[in-house]
Order: structure tokens, then sequence, then C-alpha cells
């Protein structure tokens, strides 16, 4: 590892200004789970690590107009943990349960399961399907983007040198849905996916047609993305097994994995078809639960 400088702000401004300070050399670090790997195999060398961990006011889980609103601090066990993520979003509370190793959850934030921008990341995956907006603070400012705009490529985001995440912002779902997330790992429990997929089903008030699918996968690309073409097949559809295999095998049409110590490509364009078309099931079968219950 290459000597550094270190800084712990307590406010975001001054995490801003000394990251302006460092220039493209400085580097925030969260959890430091996945950075201190990076930096251990000189895959970055920082001037700086500007800690995020002293600063105040990012690591609340809010509830703000049908959404929740997770800072870039709070921990992926927080997430797990939290009652009102349990309750209101338990979809997102399940994807970060299956993330690695408890200690590992203890460390990893929001804000970094984001920044890193990973692929082979879970959060990320179900955090699209539910339509998550990011939010970005700069030293000229604050913006926000939906979380399809903020991958750019594989680690790759649309933050500009000096910018922070700051939060998440998650909508709740819609009466008469379900969602399920699946991670398939074939190795070991605490291992990233071969291929993650989220799904989410909402019905129309008849309890019975698609109304909208929302349908995200992990590991199948350079970026987490949606599976648009099996997404489109659903809408004003019955449940049925033929047209949750047609889904399947549409959204092996959306990815372009990489072959890996994980599985080749083409085996994981058929785990995609295979793991969509479970999600979905599991999806529908929930929604129609939701439905019934109202
Ligand atoms: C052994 C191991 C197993 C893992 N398995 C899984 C798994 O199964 N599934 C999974 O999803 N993930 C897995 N991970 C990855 C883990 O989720 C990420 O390492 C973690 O989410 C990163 O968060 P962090 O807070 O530790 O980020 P850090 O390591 O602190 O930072 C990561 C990157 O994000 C930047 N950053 C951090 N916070 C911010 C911010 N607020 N604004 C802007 N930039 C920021 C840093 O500069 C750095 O570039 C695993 C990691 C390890 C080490």
């Amino acid at each position: 590892m290459n000597a550094f400088d270190y800084r712990a702000p307590r406010g975001l401004d001054e995490a801003l200004a000394v990251l302006s300070e460092y220039g493209e050399d400085a580097r925030a670090i969260a959890g430091g789970t996945a950075l201190v790997t990076m930096m251990r195999q000189r895959l970055v060398r920082p001037s700086c690590l500007v800690s995020l961990r002293d600063v105040q006011g990012l690591d609340r889980i809010e509830a703000v107009n049908g959404s929740l609103r997770l800072g870039a601090l709070v921990t992926l066990r927080d997430a797990e943990v939290s009652p009102l993520v349990r309750e209101r979003l338990p979809l997102l509370a399940e994807t970060c349960r299956r993330v690695a190793t408890v200690r590992i959850r203890h460390m990893a934030t929001v804000g970094g399961a984001l920044a890193h921008a990973d692929p082979n990341q879970d959060p990320p995956v179900t955090l699209l399907a539910l339509g998550a907006r990011v939010e970005i603070r700069g030293a000229r400012g604050s913006r926000e983007l939906p979380l399809g705009a903020f991958f750019r490529d594989y680690y790759e985001t649309a933050l500009e040198p000096g910018e922070l995440v700051t939060a998440v912002t998650v909508p709740t779902l819609p009466a008469a849905s379900g969602a399920a997330f699946l991670k398939f790992l074939p190795r070991t429990a605490d291992d990233y996916a071969t291929v993650a997929a989220a799904a989410i089903v909402t019905l129309e008030s008849d309890g019975e047609r698609c109304r909208e699918a929302r349908i995200a996968l992990g590991s199948v690309g350079v970026t987490p993305l949606r599976a648009s073409a099996a997404e489109g097949l659903l809408a004003g559809e019955r449940r049925g097994e033929n047209i949750l295999r047609a889904a399947g095998a549409a959204a092996r049409t959306s990815v372009d994995p990489l072959s890996d110590h994980r599985g080749s490509a083409a085996y994981k364009r058929e785990m995609t078809a295979v793991m969509v078309e479970r999600a979905l099931a599991q999806a529908w079968d929930a929604a129609q639960r939701s439905a019934l219950a109202r």
C-alpha cells in the first residue's frame, strides 16, 4: 500500500472541501470493505483518504412521501434489520441479508455499495428494480439521478471527481404488488452471485392481470441492468407457465455476461432465464396474496 494522508471530517461540507483540495487523487472511504482491498492490490493509490464515518447526518433511515430515504452511511446490516425497511421494503432488507457475511454487512455502507459499482453486487439490483434515486453532493451543489443513469460501466458511475453519494431514496411498492430477490450461488453461501434477479409484479385491480413488472439483474453485464424485453411481455397478462417462461427467455436477450470462475457466459445466460422465471413466479404469487388481502 502507498503512503497517504488521512482526514476524518465531521461535516459534509468539510468532507467536500478536503476532496476538492486533493482533487482526483483523494478517495472517500466509508466501510472500507472494497477500497482497502483495492489499495492492497495497488489498483488504486490515493494520496488522501477522506473518511466519511464521522460525517454527521448520513446514517439515517427515514420515511419521506411514500419512499424510504437511506443515508449513504447506513450499513447493509442496518438496512437488513431496520424495522422500517423490513416493514416498508422487505425486498431490500432481504437483499441486504444476502450480502457476504454479517461482518462485512456491519461495515459496508449503502453509499459504498453504489459508488463501488461492481456489477456483481446485490443491493444495486434490488434498488434498480425498485426505481431508487441517488442523491449526490459536490462542491457546486446537489443533484439526483435515477439509479439506471447512475451506473455507467464496469466500476464506473456518473459521480464527478469530488462528488459524494449522500443518500438513496426508494419508493415503496404500490398496492397489489409482490417482489422477490433470488441470488444463484453454486459455490458458497457468502459468495457473490453467479446471477442475481429482482422481480416486482404489480397487479390490476382485478387481482389477476399484470399492470407492471420490473425486473433487474446482477452479475450478467458491466452494470446492473433492467430486463426490459421481459418486462414488456408481461403487462396485461395473466399468470401462466407459458408467459413466465417467455419472460425468462426474453430476459436472456438483455444480458451480456462475462465468463469467469462463477460460470461461463453461456451458463449465466441460461441461468438468467431460470432465475427470472422463478423470481417472477414468486413475485406474482406474493402480488396475488397482497391483492386478496386488500
Ligand atoms: C469478502 C467480501 C465479500 C463480498 N460479498 C458481497 C456480496 O455477496 N454481495 C454484495 O453485494 N457485495 C459484496 N461485497 C462487496 C461489498 O458490498 C462492498 O465492498 C461494499 O458495499 C462497499 O461499501 P463500503 O462502505 O465498504 O465502501 P468502501 O470500501 O469504503 O468504498 C468503496 C468505493 O466507494 C467509494 N465511496 C464510498 N462511499 C462513498 C460515498 N458516500 N460517496 C462516494 N463514493 C463513496 C470509495 O471511494 C470507493 O471507491 C463483498 C465484499 C467483500 C470484502
